[in-house]
């Protein structure tokens, strides 16, 4: 990449299910070479500065259809194991297909060591644990596999724990916390060293992991609840736990977690991501806020267009006042530190 370019480390993207839900017979090409939709391919992270992330491996409810409360309904899904080992190939074939320029990375070592080659830093993550039954053998059979970071729930109910649900205005604190099998989710997620992701978990389950977890406390891609009071976001108690354990909240691009109308409209000013940013380094330091872009799972601004366009982000925090060490930290040091922290812990 271009030596200006200020590389980024993302906290939540979404392209294997994109990819996976497009419907053509080789995403794989495509996402290597270049493409018109979506947020990321291959070349578009090139020229944005996109180094890496968290891949997450989601697996949609058969409806997406709210209820009555606009929550989404509790899943049946059957296939949550076969769709995530699906999507899980995906990512194993896009980095023997690439030729070296995306990596599988399973410790810091190998994301400092893939973002120095140029080649994309990828992690194994799930977002709603729904492939994994109660016995955990899943759990076990996918760390190996490369799994590295694991959120117990989307926002909807699961075995393991209660997701929040979407509303607006409203408090995190929607339903009970974790389970039995959740608590020995998070256990084993400890004994592995994998990291916990408690965005989407609700207020209850978000304490329930704090009082039981020996690692650092992460949020991999929500926002400030005092500047947009979507439940998605993070209560300032919730902030300061996060401090406390030496975690991190990674800012979500998605319109509808920033702005404090709630309004879906892309024509949200990249100064109201800053200002999530810079809420977050004033109250609990700087080393605790980092990007969870979302990129590909959410509405974003249009002024950010695609992956290519995090260098306007990156100069609308240097416009802020945000120095070039802060900078790094925010845009990928963060990151890479509380992962290394999370997975030697
Ligand atoms: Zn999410």
């Amino acid at each position: 990449m271009p030596n200006s370019l200020v590389p980024v480390f993302d906290g939540h993207n979404d392209a294997l299910l994109r990819l996976h839900r497009s419907g053509v017979e080789d995403p794989i090409t495509p996402f290597l070479e270049g493409e018109a939709s979506g947020h990321i391919d291959l070349p578009r992270a090139r020229a944005g500065g996109l180094a890496g992330g968290l891949c997450a491996i989601y697996v949609p409810s058969p409806s997406m259809t709210k209820d009555a409360n606009g929550d989404f309904p509790t899943p049946a899904q059957p296939d949550a194991l076969n769709e995530t080992l699906a999507m899980a190939r995906l990512l194993f074939d896009i980095e023997s297909r690439s030729n070296g320029a995306l990596t599988v990375c399973r410790s810091a070592e190998d994301i400092r060591r893939s973002m120095d080659a140029g080649s994309f830093a990828a992690v194994f993550h799930i977002e709603g644990a729904e492939a994994i039954a109660g016995n955990l053998d899943a759990l076990y059979v996918l760390h190996q596999a490369g799994l590295r970071t694991l959120g117990p729930v989307w926002s909807r109910p699961n075995i393991f724990a209660y997701g929040v649900p979407f509303r607006f205005p409203s408090t995190p604190d929607i339903g009970p916390g974790l389970t039995e099998a959740g608590r020995d989710l998070i256990r084993a997620c400890n004994e592995l060293k994998i990291m916990v992701d408690l965005s989407h978990m609700n207020e209850q389950g978000f304490w329930d992991i704090a009082a039981l977890s020996k690692a650092p406390l992460v949020a991999s891609h929500s926002n400030v609840h005092a500047l947009c009071p979507h439940s998605r976001n993070l209560t300032d108690r919730q902030l300061d736990a996060i401090r406390d354990t030496g975690g991190l909240a990674g800012i979500n691009f998605g319109v509808l977690f920033l702005r404090d109308d709630g309004v879906r409209d892309t024509n949200t000013s990249l100064d109201l991501l800053v200002r999530h940013v810079a809420y977050i380094a004033d109250r609990i330091g700087i080393d605790h806020v980092a990007l969870g872009s979302d990129f590909d799972g959410t509405t974003i601004p249009a002024e950010l267009k695609d992956a290519a366009g995090l260098p306007r982000l990156i100069e609308a925090l240097r416009v802020h006042g945000f120095n070039d060490e802060e900078l790094g930290k925010i845009a990928w040091r963060n990151w890479v530190d509380v992962l290394g922290r999370s997975w030697s812990a």
